[in-house]
């Protein structure tokens, strides 16, 4: 058993073994809590409602290949410390690979490198923020005005970033080409709607704090595989039962606890400790509407909105592209990943655009299009090569929408019925949607039912550079 899961006492752990847990829910939150207690001496079993692991971070079959193709590309960042202890948990760290220079190109083609310099942070990115072509000089000053007035802000401060964006002296090219750029695929949601504290979230942990925060690191192989086969190995080595196609309709509840769930094919299972982890707008509908009704707890969560994600597949047959990514600068693609030859010339592009509730008119068709004539504005190569097959994914629910003030709907892990913990990147984690918000919250949930066993014990990872603010 892996060490770093195996601290607990020889008595705690074999009195934590008699309980039994049910994890609802097979996505990053609902593993990472299988995963804490399973190696915690709990009897862990996992209901997903779906034929597949990993949630929204998965792949499907493409029906005219066979190959695994990911539902959207999903990266994580040097600063995503619980995400990381998770894999290295599992034996799975080594599918992802660090790219330590990122690639800013604009419509004209030009190109600019961010890489960090060997100097203490946050001296390691000044260069790469003044090398950027796309902004003027006094722009790259707005910047650093900006990014200095911002890590002064008191951490819960949550204010339209727009309004604080222009209060602090940023014009339309600061916003459009800097702030825009960074936050919108890191936030899943616009300058003009997003908050001010998880932006200064993402600038302080990915880009100031540490030298290796900002570094993207992009899986090696399909979501499935990692979180499928590879994932499984560990589960079913620890003793994990997973049982797919399990949706479970109902939550019973003899209050303060929950009694037992009923599935949807009308059987039912109970155990000791529960672990809900579905996405924010399938919570409600699995509680007594009475409950929902009296209880903000699991109320507040109405109040949740969605954000969409877009992600444009494209397979060349040659490739269009030397690059491993680019970060697109005034485009209507903001992330364009090179996942390289596929099958025997098949190669294989992804663009994706987040917070694309405005793609939803144009039609899969039209937006296909205007990304593909993208593409063969800033990689000449695309005009001369064939596209084999595309594929549009749009996810209209691919996270909460991070508003001023949205922290107030999130609930904690700890929920008012007393052998249930609540896990998902929804939950109160401190951090935006993300697999690291998820995780972590799986780590919150996990750390509620050791705390209620009697065995306290924190689970979530420091932050690089330290403990958070
Ligand atoms: C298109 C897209 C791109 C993204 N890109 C990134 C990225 O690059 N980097 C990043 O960090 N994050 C990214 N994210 C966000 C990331 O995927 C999520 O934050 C994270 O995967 C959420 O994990 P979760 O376990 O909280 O929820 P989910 O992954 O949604 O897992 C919940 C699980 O519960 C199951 N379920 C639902 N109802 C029931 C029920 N009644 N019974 C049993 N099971 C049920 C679902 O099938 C699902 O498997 C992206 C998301 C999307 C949609």
């Amino acid at each position: 058993m892996n060490l770093e899961l195996n601290s607990l006492s020889a008595s705690s752990a074999s009195s934590a073994v008699k309980s039994s847990v049910l994890v609802i829910g097979g996505g990053l939150a609902g593993l990472s809590a299988a995963v804490a207690l399973a190696g915690r001496g709990f009897t862990v079993t996992v209901l997903e409602s779906r034929a597949r692991l990993g949630g929204r971070a998965s792949s499907f079959l493409d029906p005219t290949t066979g190959q695994m193709v990911d539902a959207c590309q999903h990266v994580s960042m040097g600063c995503c410390t619980n995400l990381a202890h998770f894999l290295r948990t599992v034996g799975i760290d080594h599918f992802l690979a660090p790219q330590r220079k990122l690639y800013f190109i604009t419509p004209d083609r030009r190109k600019s490198v961010f890489k960090a310099d060997p100097w203490p942070a946050p001296l390691h990115l000044g260069r790469a923020l003044f090398g950027a072509h796309y902004l003027t000089p006094g722009d790259k000053l707005r910047v650093l005005y900006g990014l200095v007035a911002m890590l002064w802000a008191k951490p819960d401060d949550d204010p339209p970033l727009l309004e604080w964006l222009q209060a602090h002296r940023q014009n339309r090219r600061t916003i459009d080409r800097f702030w825009r750029v960074v936050l919108t695929s890191a936030l899943n949601e616009t300058v003009d709607r997003v908050g001010f504290k998880y932006a200064r979230k993402v600038f302080r942990d990915g880009f100031v704090r540490h030298r290796d925060g900002f570094v993207v690191h992009v899986p090696t192989v399909p979501l499935g595989r990692l979180y499928g086969d590879e994932l499984r190995a560990w589960l079913s080595k620890h003793g994990v039962e997973v049982k797919e196609n399990a949706g479970v309709k109902r939550v019973e509840v003899g209050e303060p606890k929950v009694s037992h769930l009923l599935l949807r094919d009308g059987s039912t299972l109970a155990a000791d400790w529960y672990v809900l982890a579905v996405p924010f707008d399938r919570v409600t509908e699995l509680f007594p509407e009475e409950l929902v009704a009296r209880d903000p707890y699991f109320g507040n969560v109405k109040n949740l909105a969605p954000s969409s994600i877009t992600s444009v597949h494209l397979w060349f047959d040659r490739s269009v592209m030397a690059l491993p990514h680019a970060v697109l600068i005034d485009s209507l693609g903001q992330w364009v990943f090179n996942r390289g030859e596929v099958a025997p010339s098949e190669f294989y592009i992804q663009v994706v655009v987040s917070a694309a509730r405005d793609l939803k008119s144009l039609g899969r068709e039209e937006i296909q299009r205007q990304i593909v004539m993208e593409l063969a504005r800033l990689f000449p190569a695309t005009t001369s090569a064939r596209l084999l097959r595309a594929k549009v994914v749009m996810e209209h629910a691919a996270t909460f929408s991070a508003v001023p003030g949205v922290d107030r709907w999130r609930p904690s892990q700890a929920s008012p019925l007393a052998n249930l913990a609540v896990a998902g990147d929804w939950t109160a984690t401190g951090w935006p949607a993300t697999m690291e918000g998820a995780v972590r919250s799986g780590y919150l949930a996990a750390e509620v039912i050791l705390a209620r066993s009697g065995f306290p014990e924190r689970l979530v990872q420091p932050d690089l550079g330290g403990s958070s603010e």
